[in-house]
């Protein structure tokens, strides 16, 4: 396989005291789509803005194109942000309220030069590619539908060029129909253009529809990792399994048995001894409080971090 175009190694995201993201790795590929999964403060935000350079790594190092850029120097944050660009959760948010679509597009297309010939023909391009006419250019953000708005935040993103984008929950808040219209837009522009995306949803049809590999988190790390098809299907990570089995239409017979987990998700100020999900696992062991376990290979091609993987995953490798 070819060098990855993205590798975050052994990563961490710390605000004071609260370790977000607490040694993660992730490796992206040319043409990929990377989901990231978990329950609201799990941390994936936390990595989308780390590897998009707006919040810097407390340790580990991010490697883009084979160059480290986890030290945040202002010539890597440039080489940065001509390979990555984040498309923002909210879009309607981050577009600024008083600028015209068209602004919105010609600003960062002059400042980067990039279309230098027709500032104004390479933004209306930019729309069509988005399904989007020309008459979009005079409309502010708040005269567009949530549709609409995340096109035009693409669409911006777009202008940089980027060889990898991080989505953060692309299609939240959308009807399915809508949905369904993002999911092909955003796929067709990765065949055309070659993108790969770190996908952030914990929307689990839309990432088992979208993504070719998946990487499950729990309270800051990652718990289970491996090609979508093969996770979905056969998850060995008793909270993968639970996740899957909460959802109906990856599961429309039941054939798994419902897990409904106990308690809460823990703060991650002060996460559990040993296996962090331990105090809600189904099948846990005493080993499980006082022994962390570590992210394994399978001999299926994932990794898992749990003592005890479910009879459904293929045994562990040893050595
Ligand atoms: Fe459950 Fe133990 Fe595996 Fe953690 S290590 S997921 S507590 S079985
Ligand atoms: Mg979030």
């Amino acid at each position: 396989m070819t060098a990855p175009v993205l590798s975050l190694n052994n990563g961490a995201v710390r605000y004071g005291d609260l370790t977000a993201v607490d040694g993660v790795s992730i490796d992206l590929h040319a043409g990929e789509t990377l989901g990231l999964v978990g329950e609201s403060g799990c941390g994936k935000s936390s990595i989308a803005r780390a590897i998009s350079g707006l919040a810097p790594l407390s340790a580990g190092s991010l490697l883009i194109d084979g160059q480290d850029v986890a030290a945040g120097i202002r010539a890597d944050r440039r080489f940065l942000a001509d390979r990555v660009q984040l498309l923002f959760q909210d879009p309607v948010a981050s577009l600024s309220p008083r600028q015209t679509v068209g602004a919105l597009l010609a600003e960062p297309l002059k400042i980067r030069k990039i279309f230098n010939a027709d500032t104004w023909g390479a933004a209306v391009a930019l729309l069509r590619d988005m399904g989007l006419g020309e008459q979009f250019l005079s409309r502010y953000p708040h005269q567009l539908s949530g549709g609409q708005a995340r096109r035009v935040a693409l669409a911006r993103v777009l202008t940089a060029k980027p060889r990898i984008i991080v989505a953060d929950e692309p299609t939240a808040g959308l009807d399915v129909s809508i949905q369904g219209d993002m999911l092909n837009l955003l796929r067709a522009l990765r065949d055309r253009l070659g993108l790969s995306y770190l996908f952030i949803s914990h929307n689990l049809n839309v990432v088992g529809r979208v993504t070719d590999r998946v990487a499950i988190m729990y309270l800051g790390q990652i718990v289970e990792t491996g090609r979508t098809s093969v996770l979905f299907r056969n998850p060995a990570h008793p909270y993968t399994k639970a996740l899957l089995s909460s959802n109906l239409t990856i599961d429309p017979q039941r054939r798994r048995e419902r897990i409904i987990l106990k308690g809460e998700l823990p703060s991650p100020r002060n996460p559990p001894s040993g296996c962090r999900f331990h105090q809600r696992c189904p099948v846990a062991q005493p080993i499980c409080a006082v022994q962390q376990p570590r992210l394994a290979p399978l001999d299926d091609g994932r990794a898992v971090a749990c003592h005890f993987p479910l009879s459904g995953g293929s045994q562990a490798m040893t050595g």
